[in-house]
């Protein structure tokens, strides 16, 4: 890859990293409780193994069919990473998400665990780490779960020998205030935790909110286009916004 995208990676994670520094010194938080995933959807293998080179272990991906080819010329080119799927998964993706991804982030349905609890039963030697993503305001249709249904799915999820629960995922609705969204999160994760006392990741946040999901006390924030550029987008630059 060509030097320039590379340095450029590098300053982007700098800044970043400290500006995560900085939430959560604001928030009275520990750094090292907030784990950093990439989400390279759109952007290429090439970005992912210079990320990793810098230290970034954890990548994010919501198609599979993107997320498969793009593991797959990872590991060939001998870079080890974990892929998080935190896309709309379709039950009959499941048996190829579970052969490539350390964790699914985007299990919401009763008939997805099922599906997924068997892909990793028949593939893998270890349980398949799994969030619950929860849908904030009840519209289920752009993906999560309503709240009334947290504890059954989660007691399906706890039942399913192929799968581990670590937590919840939420994406703040468009128009919602952030910290109104990630509170209510929070209050979730919390009432999952009764359940399920390991179930401690709550992946919240992602370029243009994730000060606030810190501030709620997110453990894990997915970030895109604020380390990578607008997709679509080659050339860009930290802070800027538009190409250069
Ligand atoms: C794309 C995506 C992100 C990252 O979004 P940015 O705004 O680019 O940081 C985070 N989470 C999910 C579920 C995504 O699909």
């Amino acid at each position: 890859m060509d030097t320039r995208r590379r340095r450029q990676l590098a300053e982007n994670l700098r800044a970043t990293r400290a500006e995560i520094a900085a939430a959560c010194e604001a928030a009275g938080r520990d750094a090292s409780g907030v784990e950093l995933v990439v989400v390279s959807k759109t952007h290429p293998a090439a970005d992912v193994c210079a990320l990793a080179g810098l230290g970034v272990t954890r990548f994010g991906e919501n198609r599979d069919q993107e997320a498969a080819g793009k593991a797959a010329e990872v590991a060939a080119a001998g870079v080890a990473v974990r892929w998080h799927f935190v896309g709309r998964l379709q039950r009959n993706k499941c048996r190829s998400v579970a052969s490539y991804a350390a964790e699914v982030e985007s299990v919401d349905r009763s008939s997805l665990v099922a599906a997924l609890d068997a892909a990793a039963r028949s593939q893998r030697d270890s349980p398949l780490d799994v969030l619950m993503q929860l849908s904030v305001d009840g519209d289920t249709a752009r993906g999560g779960i309503a709240e009334t249904d947290d504890a059954a799915l989660a007691e399906q999820v706890l039942a399913a020998p192929g799968l581990r629960l670590r937590g919840v995922m939420a994406v703040a609705p468009l128009g919602w205030e952030p910290r109104r969204a990630f509170e209510a999160v929070a209050r979730r994760a919390e009432a999952l935790r009764a359940l399920a006392p390991e179930a401690t990741v709550v992946s919240a946040g992602m370029s243009a909110d994730y000060a606030q999901a810190i501030a709620c006390g997110a453990t894990r924030i997915r970030l895109g286009s604020k380390l990578l550029g607008r997709r679509g987008d080659v050339g860009y630059a930290f802070g800027s916004g538009k190409s250069t």
